[in-house]
């Protein structure tokens, strides 16, 4: 935490820090592969942009430590045997009663590292609901960057998928169309073609979404970057989720009915493979930092 390693219990900060009254943060959740006994961390410079152009948005001032340097710190001190999350928070922390909506720093550093929980619809697929939560769109909270508060937007539709029982939901944005799910960016494959929303469709810009439509463009599949609409999802060949979390997880159920024959895709299961080959730096080795 601001450059020092801080005992979990004493990681605190004010409850009338900004952070706390107005949701002032933003943060990566960048995933780290253990492999032939090395950590490797991937695509860590992107995920690092990417948190420099939320800040960016947020109007924050900056931090006065270095990131990256942090992050190899805090994976040494613990020595991980397994696959890691790690997730940076930049936030504005303080006490001061006098402190408004407009505060714009110092921004306060936390990395924290963890075991990734392995996602337990990675082979089994599983099934959604469209939910009735509309994703916020751009001109409210930008989808695009990785805010805390955006995950209020999310939070709501998640917890009505579970309640209606189902594993997760997609939301459609304020123009109707499909954009992403709670935590996690989507495709369809119709054809032998990926389908997934484009850049502007109200969705975080994902590392796992771009990973997959480069791998998938390499390995000869054709994309189409497009708006999709709810009932062209009934229409799908095969589903999936991506994120950092999801990796590539199937979504064999839409609405209660099934994709395709109800099972995981040949296709998905491909993509599935490359993504595994490339976390793990079999493929594409520019995307691996490994932590000495
Ligand atoms: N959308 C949202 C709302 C997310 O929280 C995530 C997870 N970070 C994703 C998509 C997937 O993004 P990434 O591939 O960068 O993890």
């Amino acid at each position: 935490m601001n450059g020092k390693i801080v005992p979990w219990t004493e990681a605190r900060v004010h409850v009338f820090s900004p952070v706390v009254r107005y949701a002032t943060a933003v943060f990566e959740s960048i995933p780290g592969f253990f492999h032939t006994q090395r950590m490797n961390v991937f695509r860590l410079d992107d995920y690092l942009r990417r948190l420099n152009y939320s800040q960016k948005m947020m109007r924050f001032s900056g931090i006065d430590h270095d990131i990256r340097e942090g992050i190899f710190e805090v994976i040494k001190i613990h020595s991980f045997q397994e696959d890691i999350l790690i997730r940076p928070m930049i936030y504005l922390d303080g006490e001061s009663p006098g402190g408004s909506i407009g505060t714009t720093g110092p921004g306060s550093l936390a990395i924290t590292v963890f075991p990734m929980p392995q996602n337990r619809f990675i082979d089994s697929g599983c099934r959604i609901q469209v939910s009735s939560w509309t994703r916020m769109s751009d001109n409210s909270m930008p989808a695009r960057i990785k805010a805390t508060a955006n995950y209020q937007n999310s939070r709501l539709a998640d917890l009505q998928s579970k309640h209606d029982g189902y594993d997760s939901c997609l939301l459609l944005n304020s123009r109707g169309y499909v954009s992403e799910g709670p935590g996690q960016c989507f495709a369809m494959i119709r054809d032998g073609v990926i389908i997934t929303p484009d850049i502007n469709s109200d969705i975080l810009e994902s590392i796992t979404r771009d990973t997959i439509l480069k791998l998938a463009k390499s390995d000869g599949i054709m994309i189409e970057q497009r708006n999709i609409t709810r009932s062209e999802l009934y229409t799908a060949d095969e589903a999936f989720y991506c994120g950092s979390t999801w990796s590539v997880t199937p979504i064999v159920g839409i609405d209660g009915l099934p994709v395709s024959d109800g099972k995981p895709g040949k296709l998905t299961s491909r993509l599935q493979e490359l993504y595994r080959k490339a976390t793990r730096g079999e493929i594409n080795q520019e995307w691996s930092t490994l932590v000495q």
